[in-house]
């Protein structure tokens, strides 16, 4: 049964209606069809968002589908984002540097991609006042939401150091950005953090170390690197607050979890598709949350 504020109430479809969704495998947990969703209703625009559920082989047939059925776009998720290039007409440098896209735009025809997952991370930083140009930022984790984070920081001017359980991968990804910024690779150690959290303006947790149904997991992080003056954010945002966040918040840290790069990411998107320059941030939020308080156990 739905309840009264379920964003299903709010959509009306008609034949002029917009249509944009998500590719994921799976999707069905996807908090961005309320996200979208809220913010086209709040605006009264006849747009829809709607999750589809794309099988890896499938793939190229669903691109297929945007372009036949004139969708304005789609973002693509988990795992589809580092297989979608080769089925769209161009890809942004960002995307093809990190080799991920999530957000697709059919432009008259000609599908872009691009990853808004970095400049939506940034904008959350910005968003809570941290300052990261000349400054150092430690970013735990090598994976594909790494990439993203680690280009966006490097390129934004930070000097950025990775850690990560597999000490290659981590090496790897500074080779390849080399030429975008700053990037040092570094063990996931207690040592190592403890030497880069020194004078560090920011800690990003990229791992999925910490998230459900691992709760009880954290990297290795020693309390005492964590200093007051150090912001510390983590992507994960179920649980709302992982046990590393915890501690930071407990050793005086500011502290974000991965609902606001989420919402930033979606914003950007959203913007991209619609041609909005401001969309209604505090509403998609709010979905957001909404969306997860009701999927998490
Ligand atoms: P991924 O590509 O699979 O990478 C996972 C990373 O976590 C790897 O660096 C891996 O290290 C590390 N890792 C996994 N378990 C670990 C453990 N127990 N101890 C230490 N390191 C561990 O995953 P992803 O796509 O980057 O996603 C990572 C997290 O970010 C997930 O929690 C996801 O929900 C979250 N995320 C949030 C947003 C957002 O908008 N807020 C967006 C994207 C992702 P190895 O290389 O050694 O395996």
């Amino acid at each position: 049964m739905h309840s009264q504020n379920d964003e299903v109430a709010a959509v009306s479809v008609r034949g002029t209606t917009r249509v944009v969704g998500v590719f994921g495998y799976p999707v069905r947990h996807s908090a961005s069809p309320p996200m979208h969703n809220a913010a086209f209703a709040a605006l009264g625009l006849d747009w829809v968002y709607v999750p589809f559920e794309v099988a890896p082989e499938s793939l190229g047939a669903a691109i297929a589908g945007v372009r036949a059925l004139g969708m304005a776009g789609v973002n693509v998720t988990v795992p589809l984002k580092e297989q979608v290039a080769p089925y769209l007409d161009a890809v942004s440098e960002r995307a093809r540097l990190i080799g991920s896209v999530n957000t697709v735009v059919n432009d008259r025809g000609r599908l872009i991609g691009d990853s808004t997952d970095g400049p939506g991370f940034l904008a959350a930083l910005a968003g809570a006042g941290v300052e990261i140009t000349g400054r150092k930022v430690v970013v735990l984790g090598a994976g594909g939401s790494a990439r993203a984070v680690v280009h966006a920081l490097a390129e934004a001017g930070a000097q950025v150091v990775v850690a990560n359980r597999t000490p290659e991968r981590a090496r790897a990804m500074a080779e390849r950005f080399a030429s975008v910024g700053n990037i040092d690779a570094v063990p996931l150690t207690e040592e190592a953090l403890r030497e880069a959290l020194r004078g560090a303006a920011a800690l990003v947790n990229t791992t999925s170390a910490g998230m459900h149904p691992q709760e009880n997991e954290m990297p290795p992080v020693p309390a005492d690197a964590l200093e007051p003056t150090l912001f510390v954010s983590d992507l994960i945002y179920n649980p709302a607050e992982t046990r590393l966040l915890a501690l930071a918040r407990a050793r005086g840290c500011r502290v974000q979890n991965g609902v606001e790069m989420l919402v930033q990411q979606g914003a950007i998107a959203f913007s991209r598709w619609t041609g909005i320059e401001h969309p209604p941030v505090d509403v998609m939020r709010a979905a957001v949350q909404n969306a997860i308080r009701r999927r998490t156990p």
